[in-house]
């Protein structure tokens, strides 16, 4: 389904990303995302394939890893969140949120023994950020770091830490009397813990975590040394909210599929149910919301491919792109009627999935917020 051609303004090397990793999706995610979402865990069979890929770091050159453009980038978070948005996110966090920063802001010697590491999953990755009292203000950073001799000791806890528990490193920032900084921490630190937060309705085939930092002794080499401040941090978040844009474009892809399939069999009032106006303009609607989608996030990898990408472009393409997704997404659970609440269908899934992703890394608010700010110079989030 693709009303603009828009696959008529990749590459072959892209098409040939996106077919790749479309048939690892189909064959091997796809029949074991609905038992992991209903069983509560991430499919961690799936990572050595994932890294097998190449999908780990997978912007990066060097270290091992193949330096695909943007757009490639874009397209595979689009085929893992058509198989459910906890594998994308999986991905999204050791890419963008902890191979990047490494990348962007380590050392020499930081980035040989993580990046390619990583990349083959030999060293799984989380990203600490947001802290219990607030992530949509992450300049009230409790968690502190202080310098003892040639060590930090550091002191906190972070909150919804997706991998947490089956992360072997965290990227913990923390304030410091040098302002914020940023941390590879070994999560067999003596004084580390992570907790799974259970009973979650939303990203169930995903790990999250609540991490506690109980006087964590790291080295100064665990420092990233290039990032200093909060705009470190948040140039990550741009990373990964970048291929958040795309990622629910195969999430909404996959509700209308669904309906375009279920509505075609379903009869009602002795007529095929996608006979019925009412439904063929719902399911239009949700073409058109997904068209403006991909060509948003099409411009934007553009524009992060000539090096022109600013965040609030990303943040209008989260938000619609988001917003979209999970509107399409609650749309398809009602046109299915009944069925539309099982486990058997894909929307009730991606819809409850959708409710984390229009949350977290800015949440609707925060996205609108920054927009408006560009728009009037009047920053209105106090
Ligand atoms: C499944 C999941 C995985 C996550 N993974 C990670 C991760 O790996 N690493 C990480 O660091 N974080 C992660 N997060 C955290 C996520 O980024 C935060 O949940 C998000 O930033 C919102 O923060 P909060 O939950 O503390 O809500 P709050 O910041 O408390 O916001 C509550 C409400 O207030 C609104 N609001 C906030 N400020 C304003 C304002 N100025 N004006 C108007 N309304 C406002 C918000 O829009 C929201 O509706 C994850 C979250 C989830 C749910």
């Amino acid at each position: 389904m693709d009303l603009y051609d828009v696959r008529s303004e990749f590459s072959e090397d892209e098409l040939m990303v996106q077919e790749a990793v479309g048939r690892f999706v189909d064959e091997q995610a796809i029949p074991v995302m609905r038992e992991a979402f209903e069983k509560h865990e991430f499919p961690r069979q799936l990572i050595p394939m994932v890294a097998e890929l190449g999908l780990l770091g997978s912007s990066i050159e060097g270290y091992d890893c193949p330096g695909l453009n943007a757009i490639c980038y874009g397209l595979i978070c689009q085929e893992l969140e058509r198989g459910d948005s906890g594998l994308r996110s999986f991905v999204s966090v050791q890419s963008s949120l902890v191979m990047f920063p490494i990348h962007a802001f380590g050392s020499e010697e930081q980035k040989q023994r993580w990046l390619p590491a990583m990349a083959r999953a030999e060293a799984i990755g989380c990203f600490g950020l947001t802290e219990p009292q607030g992530g949509s203000d992450p300049s009230n950073m409790k968690t502190h770091a202080r310098r003892d001799g040639d060590d930090w000791i550091i002191n906190g806890s972070k909150m919804w830490i997706t991998n947490g528990n089956i992360a072997d490193v965290a990227i913990v920032w923390a304030t410091t009397d040098e302002g914020v900084r940023g941390f590879i921490v070994e999560t067999d630190a003596p004084g580390f813990a992570a907790q799974e937060i259970e009973n979650k309705f939303s990203l169930r085939a995903s790990v999250t975590s609540a991490l506690f930092l109980d006087n964590v002794r790291v080295p100064n080499e665990s420092m990233l040394p290039e990032a200093r401040g909060l705009k470190a941090p948040l140039s990550c978040l741009t990373q990964a909210r970048y291929g958040i844009t795309w990622g629910v474009i195969g999430a909404a892809q996959a509700c209308l599929d669904e309906v375009l399939r279920y509505t075609e069999d379903r009869i009602l009032f002795n007529r095929p149910l996608n006979h019925t106006q009412t439904i063929q303009i719902r399911m239009a609607d949700m073409a058109r919301r997904i068209t403006t989608a991909q060509l948003l996030s099409l411009q934007l990898g553009r524009l992060k491919d000539r090096g022109k990408l600013n965040p609030t472009q990303v943040s209008l393409a989260k938000w619609n792109n988001c917003r979209a997704a999970l509107d399409i997404a609650r749309d398809a659970r009602d046109i299915l009627g009944g069925s539309g609440i099982s486990a058997e269908y894909v929307p009730i899934r991606h819809a409850l999935n959708l409710e984390s992703v229009i949350t977290y890394e800015g949440t609707e608010t925060i996205h609108q917020l920054v927009v408006g700010k560009e728009l009037t110079g009047v920053n209105a989030f106090g």
